[in-house]
C-alpha cells in the first residue's frame, strides 16, 4: 500500500471519520480528500440547532481542526466537484477539467436537500437547509415578531421551528402528512411533538399542500393546495433529502436509492469503498436494506470502509441510533419503530416532557424513544441488541429504575 494513493469523494461527517481511521488502521500511502463544499468537514445537526441559534460559530462546529488532519498527512482539495469516475483506469475527472489517479476510492458523497419544483420557489427568502452556508442565510434573516412558514414537519423542520420560535418568530410548519414526523416515528411521538410545539406557540397544520409562493421579488406569502395564503418573510423548505448517487451510478457502481455495499461497505467494485448517507446497506437487525441519514450510520459505516480498504475485515453491525433536541426536549432513539405490535409507554406522555417509548414486536424490544430520559435510551439498546424480554407491566413502571429491571 505505500506509494499508493486513496482518495475519499466527498469533504462531510463520512470523510472526517474515515480519512483519520484510515491512517489509523495503518494505511501508509496518500489520503486526499476532494471536497465540494469551501469547509474541511463540520458537524451538520448544529446547523438546525445551535448553530442556527447562534450559540456556535463555524470553527467550534469544525469535526477537527485543520491541524489534525495535516498531522496525520491528510490532504484536502476543496471547492472541487468529482465529475467522473473513470474506473477502467482508475482516474477521477474533475469539473475543472484535470483528472487525479487512484489506487483505492472511497465515495461519501452525502445527500442534499430535496428541491421543489413550485410557482414562485425562485423568490429571495425561500431557504433549504443542508449546509453552514444556507444555515448562515437563514441566521442572518431571524428577525423578533417576523413570519416564519417551514414546509415539512421533519426533524429539520421541527428543530428550526424550535430555534425561529425561541428567537421569537411567528412560526407556522406546514406538514403534507396527517402528521408530522410521519416518515420517521410512530403517531404517539407526532403527538408528543405537535402538543410541545403548540404549547410553545409554534402553529402546526397538517393534511395541508404547497401550491406556489408569491411576492414582489421576495417571498411574501406561501399559496396552499387549498388556496389558503400563509403570511411569510422567511421561508424555509425541509422536504426530506436525496442520496447523492450520479456520481456511482454514472461509473456503473450498482445503485438502488443508495449505493449498494455489503457489510464491509464495498460498493460493486473491488477497488471503491462507500459511507454514509448515500449508501444502502443490508441491515441484519431489521432483516432487510436500509439507507440511513444520521451521523451515526455515517461514522460506522466510515471505520468499517477504513478497514477494509486496509485490507481488514471488521463488518458494519451497529444499532441505528439518532437524536433531535427542540426547545427543552431531547430526543433520543434507538433502533427503527417500524413493524411494532406493541407500545409500552414508560413516564407520562400526556403531560410534561419526559417518558419513553418502546416499541415491541412479538414481545421483543426492536425501538426506544425516550424523551429527557438518558437512562431509557442507553438500557433500551441493550434490550433490542441483547433481545432481553421484560414484563411489560414492569417495564411501564416508573418506579422500578431501568438498571434493576435489566439486571
Ligand atoms: P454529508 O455530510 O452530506 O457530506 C457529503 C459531502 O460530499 C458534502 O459536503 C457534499 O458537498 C460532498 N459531495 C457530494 N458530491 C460530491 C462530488 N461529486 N464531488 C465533491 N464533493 C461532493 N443526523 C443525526 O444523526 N442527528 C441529528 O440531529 C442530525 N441533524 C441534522 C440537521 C441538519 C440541518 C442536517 C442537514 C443533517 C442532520 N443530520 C443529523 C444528518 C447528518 O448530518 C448526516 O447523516 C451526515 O452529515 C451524513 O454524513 P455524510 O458524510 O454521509 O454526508
Amino acid at each position: 500500500m505505500k506509494g499508493k494513493t486513496c482518495i475519499i469523494v466527498g469533504a462531510g461527517h463520512a470523510a472526517a471519520q474515515l480519512a483519520p481511521a484510515l491512517r489509523q488502521e495503518g494505511w501508509p500511502g496518500r489520503i486526499l480528500v476532494i471536497g465540494e463544499e469551501e469547509f474541511i468537514p463540520y458537524h451538520r445537526p448544529p446547523l438546525s440547532k445551535a448553530f442556527l441559534a447562534g450559540a456556535k460559530t463555524l470553527e467550534e462546529i469544525y469535526m477537527r481542526p485543520a491541524r489534525i488532519y495535516e498531522k496525520d498527512g491528510i490532504e484536502f482539495l476543496l471547492k472541487t466537484r468529482v465529475a467522473s469516475i473513470d474506473r477502467g483506469n482508475r482516474r477521477l475527472l474533475l469539473a475543472n477539467g484535470t483528472s487525479l489517479a487512484y489506487d483505492q476510492l472511497a465515495l461519501v458523497t452525502g445527500s442534499r436537500a430535496r428541491r421543489l419544483d413550485l410557482p414562485g420557489i425562485e423568490l429571495a427568502g425561500i431557504h433549504y437547509l443542508r449546509t453552514c452556508q444556507d444555515a448562515a442565510r437563514i441566521k442572518a434573516s431571524v428577525q423578533r415578531g417576523n413570519r416564519a412558514v417551514i414546509i415539512g414537519g421533519g426533524y429539520i423542520g421541527l428543530e428550526t421551528a424550535a430555534v425561529l420560535k425561541t428567537s421569537d418568530m411567528d412560526v407556522t410548519v406546514i406538514e403534507m402528512q396527517e402528521r408530522v414526523l410521519a416518515r420517521v416515528t410512530a403517531p404517539e411521538m407526532s403527538e408528543f411533538f405537535t402538543r410541545v410545539h403548540t404549547e410553545e406557540g409554534v402553529r402546526i397544520v397538517c393534511n395541508a399542500g404547497v401550491a406556489g409562493f408569491a411576492g414582489n421579488g421576495r417571498v411574501e406569502r406561501v399559496i396552499g393546495a387549498d388556496g389558503q395564503a400563509y403570511a411569510a418573510d422567511l421561508v424555509i423548505i425541509g422536504a426530506g433529502i436525496l442520496p447523492n448517487i450520479e456520481l456511482a451510478a454514472a461509473a456503473g457502481l450498482t445503485v438502488n436509492n443508495g449505493i449498494v455495499v455489503d457489510e464491509y461497505c464495498r460498493t460493486s467494485d473491488a477497488d471503491i469503498v462507500a459511507a454514509g448517507d448515500c449508501t444502502l446497506h443490508y441491515n441484519k437487525f431489521y432483516d432487510r436494506w436500509l439507507r440511513l441519514e444520521s451521523v451515526q450510520n455515517a461514522a460506522d459505516q466510515s471505520r468499517t470502509a477504513a478497514a477494509t480498504l486496509c485490507g481488514k475485515h471488521i463488518p458494519y453491525d451497529t444499532l441505528p441510533w439518532f437524536w433531535s433536541d427542540q426547545f427543552d426536549v431531547k430526543l433520543q432513539m434507538t433502533g427503527l419503530s417500524q413493524g411494532y405490535d406493541e407500545v409500552i409507554t414508560r413516564g407520562d406522555r400526556q403531560h410534561g416532557r419526559s417518558f419513553a417509548a418502546f416499541y415491541r414486536r412479538n414481545g421483543v424490544v426492536i425501538a426506544v424513544d425516550a424523551i429527557n430520559r438518558p437512562p431509557e435510551f442507553m438500557l433500551g439498546k441493550k434490550l433490542i441488541t441483547e433481545k432481553i424480554i421484560i414484563d411489560k407491566n414492569k417495564l411501564a413502571d416508573t418506579n422500578i429504575p431501568m438498571k434493576t429491571l435489566i439486571s
